[in-house]
């Protein structure tokens, strides 16, 4: 039964690809699939060998906008950095700065924005006003929120008209809810889910919604049940992503990470998972795991069952980590193409090249660059050569969203998508 749930998993899994949520959200990725990673014989170029305009950035590249609306959230995750004692969120994204950002959007028009941030869109004061006006542009809208306060009538009709939700919940108990995202209130969030799904109803559109899941041992016993919660409201997919360490908050380390146990819980948490993925396919959920997700699943339950302990086997601690993706070898580097395609505008104008990195590529502010200026900025640059040629900063070396890669293979990637 398993092998067969975990075969149909990868199969599903091969056939994937969305970028990531920022924060709980943050974070999805593409398959991650060792199975599908090119093994071929070395034949990368030398850096002197390498086509410099291979390294450029241009705004025709991107194809993830993320334009955060806030930086400060109403809820406390224990495993979220919002949670660390000396973190300092960014304020809402300034009438000024929103204005900036639309002239660049009419010069170089995107498709979709994802609103998601470091914080909670809902924290921004007139966030239903500037919704308003990028979607007057034609522009498609998604976001990442936790619907933990009751939304206005308002606010309920602008996300109707959004093209996707995802709801960061990582269980519906309540009592278990409460000991990972402090001070909510399930009720409240389905409550709300409820009232933009009427909502779609009345304006004839169809928002899709994805339900996403924080991978810890609190929540885990629980993911059938949330799958099943996910199935009944109508979600379109659902999705589990790694914890992840943010080293100088020191987060994760409130909540257990589900690789770390051992013995009867590990396999518990294995025949959940399994279980949970199950039911959202069954009830046609798209599923959406981290790197190497079902490999790591086969091998928990492996080493669980000889009474070993894999994680003790396996550390490898970085700025911010998961410890349980591999970090490249000699020849590899990270298939992650997100310093040409990716763009998150942080509430404060810094522009971050990925949603795991904490490097900034320039500064929307018109008289600090400009997201033009951001593109080919040294910065980013210097991130683009370090992908095309293995030679990786602690965070992509130790990057929790991106597989591996041979690097050949990914220089054949970025040649391909400079081509012309
Ligand atoms: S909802 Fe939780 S994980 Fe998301 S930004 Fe707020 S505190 Fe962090
Ligand atoms: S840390 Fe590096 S590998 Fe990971 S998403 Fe960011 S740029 Fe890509």
């Amino acid at each position: 039964m398993l092998g067969s749930v975990l075969k149909s998993i990868n199969r599903r899994l091969g056939t994937q690809s969305r970028a990531a949520e920022t924060r709980g959200a943050s974070a999805a990725t593409n398959d991650g699939n060792p199975a599908s990673t090119p093994q071929k014989p070395n034949l990368a170029l030398a850096p002197d060998q390498i086509d410099p305009k291979w390294y450029e950035g241009k705004p025709g590249y991107i194809q993830r906008f993320v334009l955060e609306m806030s930086g400060e959230c109403n809820l406390r995750c224990v495993y979220c950095p919002q949670a660390g004692e000396n973190y300092v969120p960014a304020k809402a994204l300034s009438e000024g700065m929103f204005d900036d950002v639309l002239a660049y959007l009419k010069r170089h028009p995107v498709d979709m924005i994802d609103l998601t941030g470091t914080g909670d869109m809902s924290m921004a004061p007139d966030w239903v006003d500037k919704c308003e006006r990028l979607l007057a542009l034609g522009i498609k809208l998604v976001v990442t929120m936790n619907y933990g306060t009751i939304l206005t009538d308002e606010q309920i009709e602008i996300l109707s008209r959004f093209t996707e939700l995802t709801v960061s919940l990582d269980t519906i108990d309540r009592k278990i809810l409460n000991t990972v995202r402090k001070a909510v209130d399930v009720r409240t969030i389905i409550y709300n889910i409820m009232r933009i799904r009427a909502a779609e109803r009345r304006n004839n559109t169809n928002v899709r919604w994805v339900v996403s899941a924080v991978y810890t041992a609190e929540i885990v016993e629980r993911l059938p049940e949330l799958a099943s919660f996910a199935a009944a409201f109508g979600a379109n997919r659902f999705q589990i992503q790694d914890l992840i360490e943010f080293n100088e908050f020191n987060i994760a380390k409130k909540v257990t990470d589900v690789w770390t146990l051992t013995g009867p819980q590990a396999i518990a948490a294995v025949v959940a998972t399994t279980s949970a993925i199950e039911i959202a396919q069954r009830n046609g959920l798209n599923t959406l795991m981290p790197p190497n997700f079902v490999e790591r699943l086969d091998k928990l339950r492996e080493v669980a069952s000889q009474s070993r302990n894999w994680s003790s086997m396996t550390q490898t601690p970085g700025a911010y980590f998961s410890t349980f993706n591999p970090a490249p070898e000699s020849g590899q580097t990270r298939d992650c193409v997100d310093p040409w395609t990716f763009v998150h505008v942080m509430s404060d104008g810094r522009i971050r090249p990925c949603c795991i990195s904490n490097l900034h590529i320039g500064k929307m502010q018109k008289d600090q660059g400009g997201m033009e200026a951001a593109f080919n900025s040294e910065v980013a640059v210097k991130l683009r050569k370090q992908l095309l040629t293995g030679k990786l900063d602690d965070l992509c070396t130790a990057c929790s969203l991106r597989p591996v890669i041979d690097i050949a293979s990914y220089q054949k990637k970025v040649r391909d998508m400079t081509a012309g």
